[in-house]
């Protein structure tokens, strides 16, 4: 179930947090793997290591995804290299958290620009060699923030709301070409992203998640493997909540 063998996955934002799980359970379903990354190189090696040590092998690209030339030549470098590309996992995302009344131009644009637009443009380049192969599958990593709001995160939810729009839209532009688009809404999970925040938010955060804990990183790369299986071949259009109940 939920075998990879012979695809090639690239997961932007793999070097730490959400992506790197990804990445290792991509590896571990035998995909070929590449990982994208923006400044910390150190980390993405040390996914890399993480996909090798799965069983599988891949590479490092390091490129900005917020900027579509890059993005171009990033995705396309890495289906010359590894062998086509059948898996783009958008992953790679902010957060600049501000109550309104103190959100500034650059937080919107940047957070725009890397969230939506980088979202956008890897889909973009990679879709159009995936519609040529008629196999391919994205996904996206939004949030539980994008469907339900939350308090001092009005720019983020807005740009992950976006990645929900945007996710509905290419299912639709893409199915008659054999790819799907999907995406995943996870809720509070353990991550760098978290890590700074104050204890009292983190409990505030678990007393509202049913289940009671926070996610892990592999809560979500399993739900993003099962996306990307043959076994989800039906789906496309969908958003799938991990989020241990905190919304449903
Ligand atoms: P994280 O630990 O902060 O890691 C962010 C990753 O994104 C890093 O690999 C970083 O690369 C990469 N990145 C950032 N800007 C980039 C850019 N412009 N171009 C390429 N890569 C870039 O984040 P995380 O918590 O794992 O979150 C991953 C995704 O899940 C994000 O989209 C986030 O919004 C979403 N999410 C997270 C949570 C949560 O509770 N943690 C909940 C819901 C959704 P470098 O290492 O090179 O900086």
């Amino acid at each position: 179930m939920f075998r990879l063998d012979g695809k090639v996955a690239l997961v932007t934002g793999g070097s730490r947090g959400i992506g790197r799980a990804i990445c290792v359970a991509l590896a571990k379903a035998g995909a070929k793997v590449a990982v994208n990354y923006a400044g910390n190189e150190a980390a993405a090696a040390e996914t890399l290591s993480l996909v090798r040590e799965a069983g599988s092998d891949g590479e490092l690209v390091r490129f900005d995804v917020a900027d579509p030339d890059a993005v171009d030549a990033g995705v396309t470098g890495v289906a010359e290299r590894l062998g086509g590309l059948h898996v783009l996992v958008n992953n790679a995302g902010i957060s600049l958290d501000q109550i309104l009344l103190r959100i500034k131009p650059e937080e919107l644009e940047r957070t725009m620009a890397t969230n939506v637009g980088g979202t956008l443009w890897c889909a973009k380049s990679a879709i159009r060699l995936m519609m040529r192969k008629r196999d391919g599958r994205v996904i996206n990593v939004s949030s539980v923030v994008g469907e339900a709001g939350n308090r001092g995160q009005a720019v983020y939810a807005a740009s992950k709301a976006g990645i929900i729009g945007l996710t509905k839209t290419l299912a639709k532009e893409y199915a008659s070409r054999g790819v799907t688009v999907n995406c995943v809404t996870p809720g509070f999970i353990e991550t760098d992203m978290t890590a700074a925040l104050p204890d009292s938010v983190k409990q505030q955060a678990i007393a509202e998640t049913p289940l009671g804990r926070m996610g892990t990183p592999e809560d979500v790369a399993a739900a993003v493997l099962f996306l990307a299986s043959p076994e989800a071949g039906f789906i496309t259009g969908h958003i799938l909540r991990v989020n241990g109940g905190m919304l449903i």
